[in-house]
This record gives C-alpha cells, structure tokens and sequence, in this order.
C-alpha cells in the first residue's frame, strides 16, 4: 500500500471544467479500492466549497505573504478524503479555475497554482506536520507542474508522477513571474523550467518528474513526433523510458444508461429498443421535429479547434442537407460559438446549439443520438467516445490519440469478425468527414447491422479496475529506483 497525493485543479462533482475533472473524481476511488491511501488536494474555488458540508481544518500556514489553511472534507459520493487548499486571496472570486466569467484566463493564474504546488511540496516534505507523509505524489497538467521541479531540489523526497492530460496547456508566463514567484534560480536553464526564456509549469512535470504519463497508450507515442508534442518532442524522446500511457477509465456508475438519473427512459444492452425514446424525448426538449427514424448526431464538448471545428463547419452545409439531425452542446472560443448558431438559426429543423455547460444535458445527449461526433485534431484519451460508447452512441472519431485506442472502425472486415463499434475517419479532413458520416447513415439504414455494433459498443469495459492497477504498478516502481 502507497500513500499517494493525487494533485488536480478540478475534480468531479465538486468542480469540473473537462476531462482532467473527470479522471481526478474518478480514479482516486479506484485508487482507494486498489488499496492505496490517497488524498486528493484542490484548491478551495468557492464552487467547491458551497458543494462540501462538513470540513476540517488542518494546518495554517502562507504563501506569498497570502494566509492559507489546508482544510480536510470528502469527496461527495465516495471515501475519498480531499484536502483543500484555501487561500481566499486568490480563489474566493466568482468564475471558473482558468478564467473569469467572461472567459478571460485570470490574471494571476501562475499566482494562484503557484500556492497549489507550494501546498503540496509542503505536504509532501511533512513540512505542516499533517501526520501524514506521501510515498508518492502524483501531479496532473501543468497546474501542478511545478511539483516535481521543487521537489527535486530535496533529496528525501517522495516518488514523483506527472501525468499529460493535454500537451497543447503549458502554463506559459513571461521569465519575470518566475522572479515574482521567487522561484529557485537553480530550477532556471533549459533543462529546467525555462522553455525559450520563458517560464513554463509545464515542463516542471516533463522534466522533472520520476514517471511520466499520458491518459492513452497512442498519445504516449504520439507525443514523441514533432506533430503531436507542442515543441516537447526533444525532451520527451530523451524521457521516454519514464512516460507510458495509461487509458481513463470512466465512472460507470454515473455513466449508465441503465441508471442514469438524468434519463427518463433508462435501457442497457438487452433493451437497446428504449433507446429511441431518449432521442424523441430530447426533440421535443430541443424543439426540433419529433420523429424517432431520422439519424441524431449528437456533439458534446469545448469548442476549440482540437475537438475538429475547423472541419466540421466546411462540412455543415452539406450535411444539413441530409436527413439527419444534429444537436451540439458546447462552450468555448466565442468564433467558433457564433458561426454555430448562425448555422442553427439557418437551419432549425435540423440542427440545434446549446451554447453554455449542462451536465444533465450531455447525458441526454449522449441517450438520445444514434452518433457522436468527435473527430479530434489530437485527443489525449478523450471521455465523449467512451461515454457514446457504453450509451449505444456509436462515434464518428479521427484516428489519433485514445480515439484510435478505443474506437473500432465499422470495416466489413471488422463488422463481420464482430468487433466494429463506430467510424474513423481515414484522414482528418472534410472530404474524409461527409464520407464517413455517409458510411454510417448508410448502415444506420440496416437495423441488424446497426444493433450489432451498438451491442458491440456497450460490450466493451471501460471501468477504472484494469488502469487504477497500472497506476499502482507505476507508482511501486517510481519507489523502486527512487
Ligand atoms: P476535454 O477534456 O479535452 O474537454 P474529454 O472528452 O476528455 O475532453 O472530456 C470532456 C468532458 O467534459 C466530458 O465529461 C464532457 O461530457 C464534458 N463536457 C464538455 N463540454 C461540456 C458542456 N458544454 N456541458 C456539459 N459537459 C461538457
């Protein structure tokens, strides 16, 4: 048994803005089955704080002249124990971990995960005499990417892990928020924190860190070809005996469409027929034409170039003239947004967009669609497609990253030895979109077909069991050769 801190900037349900919120609310808890004696730190964001009833306070100490107290509490749901790091100055503000409330990255965000990775050095050196010391501290993005880099400076120090949830996010600031951040001078050269005369947290974890990890098996090779590696390809290819890839696993528990609270018609693989009633349901909701035949493509997500905007709207105008529909639920960059409604407003019969963040929503739509679009520039491992898949969604994804890792192209080859469960693009590009979304809609058209991959889908196991044990293997192994 590992004591391990597992560090997150966001972490389901007390916070969650993408992924990384999902994977930090899930795997502790596979952790803590596995045995391990974990505890999750996250900033105190007031979202946070009006979630949890009971906590406790810890220790007291500062940061930057900036009072701070460590605060214990669970995580709602579970046995997890998380211990908070409040330090009103800096989180007790309305808006999101990032960015305000008008989507602008805050001004002080180095500030703010500077006094995250300062708390958990401290934890981890026993420096607030919490009575209990980390055999392994295991870091996430780069919010936490100066873990490793701090602690390398100690030598007794425990094991480090650092995992990649998205290169493409470097916590990049100007040299002199290293001199602010009283950073020491040694972490400063070009195998260190600098990253050409700027200061970047992430490479803190790349560099530092005893293991590193990604969330899919392909990104973890990915990231080595100067394609993928957001200008890290040198340093990782000299890492790469340390980085492996771990796939996420979900919550299956939250996400079961035999389950789900927020469905009103629950199904699973035997009564796959209810399904349908989720779509209706949906249209009514959405005010689009109710019929339980036509095609429902169905899209949650950030809209941000990665998640494959810049081929999915070249290619709107002739799918809209198909009989289908599309339903997109999504925030992001504010281009992106408007051109969608445009389109939507163009086209109310046939495509709806939800502009904001509702988690309830993405549940329906995951029920409700017959197809989800994901074809990803890049994608770590990417949640939407397991969700799709466990849902009898079946997703229409690019092949790179965890996408390739776990979605089975429908080929005749692969329908036919029984292990097709959606649709990958041959290339990332807008020509190979409508050609794909057309193979579907064609097999959609064969009902037989179409229920063997759903089943197909919902066949495949995505829980945290196999993976939590990767991680406990890794971090035994981190304590090894340290
Ligand atoms: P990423 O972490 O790159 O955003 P993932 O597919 O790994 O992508 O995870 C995204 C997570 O965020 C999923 O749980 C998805 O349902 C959720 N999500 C994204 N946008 C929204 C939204 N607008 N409303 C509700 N949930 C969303």
């Amino acid at each position: 048994m590992s004591k391990v801190l597992y560090i997150s900037s966001e972490a389901f349900p007390l916070i969650k803005t993408g992924g990384l919120g999902d994977v930090a609310g899930s795997l502790p808890i596979a952790l803590l089955k596995k045995s391990q004696d974990v505890r999750l730190l996250l900033p105190a964001y007031p979202e946070v704080l009006n979630k949890i009833t009971k906590i406790k306070k810890l220790a007291i100490t500062s940061y930057y002249d900036l009072p701070v107290e460590i605060v214990e509490t669970r995580l709602p749901g579970s046995n997890v124990i998380v211990w908070l790091v409040d330090c009103p100055a800096v989180f007790d503000r309305p808006g999101g971990p990032y960015t305000d409330n008008h989507g602008q990255p805050w001004d002080d965000i180095a500030l703010r995960f500077a006094i995250l990775c300062h708390a958990a050095v401290d934890i981890a050196l026993n420096n607030l005499q919490l009575n209990w010391q980390p055999d392994v501290v295991h870091c996430n993005d780069w919010q936490s990417g100066l873990v490793p880099a701090l602690l390398s400076l100690h030598s007794k120090r425990p094991a480090t892990v650092f995992t990649i949830h998205n290169l493409a996010y470097q916590g990049i600031f100007k040299q002199q928020t290293f001199t602010d951040l009283h950073l020491p001078i040694e972490l400063w050269h070009m195998d260190g924190l600098e990253y050409y005369g700027q200061l970047s947290f992430m490479k803190g974890g790349l560099a530092y860190a005893d293991k590193i990890t990604t969330v899919s098996p392909n990104y973890a090779r990915e990231i080595l070809e100067p394609e993928f590696s957001f200008g890290f390809d040198g340093l990782l290819k000299q890492r790469a005996a340390d980085i492996s890839g771990i796939i996420n696993g979900i919550d299956e528990k939250y996400w079961n469409p035999g389950t789900d609270k927020y469905l009103e018609h629950k199904y699973n693989r035997r009564s796959l027929n209810k399904k349908v009633r989720n779509k209706t349901a949906l249209q009514k909701e959405l005010s689009l034409p109710v019929d339980d035949s036509i095609p429902m493509i169905g899209m949650v997500s950030r809209l941000v170039e990665q998640k494959g905007l810049e081929i999915i709207l070249p290619s709107l105008e002739t799918l809209l003239a198909m009989p289908l529909q599309i339903v997109i639920l999504g925030t992001g960059e504010t281009h992106y947004e408007i051109l969608l409604s445009e389109y939507a407003h163009k086209h109310p019969e046939r495509l709806k967009v939800i502009i904001g963040y509702n988690e309830p929503l993405a549940h329906r739509i995951e029920a409700a669609s017959d197809m989800y679009l994901m074809p990803s520039t890049f994608e770590p491992c990417g949640l939407n497609q397991l969700y799709s898949l466990r849902y009898g969604t079946l997703p229409i994804v690019n092949n790179v990253g965890g996408l390739a890792d776990t979605v089975i192209n429908s080929s005749e080859e692969n329908i036919n030895n029984g292990t097709a469960n959606g649709f990958v693009l041959k290339q990332q590009s807008t020509t190979s979109l409508l050609a794909t979304i057309q193979r579907a809609l064609t097999l959609y058209q064969k009902p037989e077909i179409w229920r063997q991959l759903q089943t197909n889908a919902m066949s495949g196991s995505f829980s945290w069991q196999t993976s939590a044990e990767h991680y406990v293997n890794l971090y035994q192994q981190a304590l090894n050769e340290l």
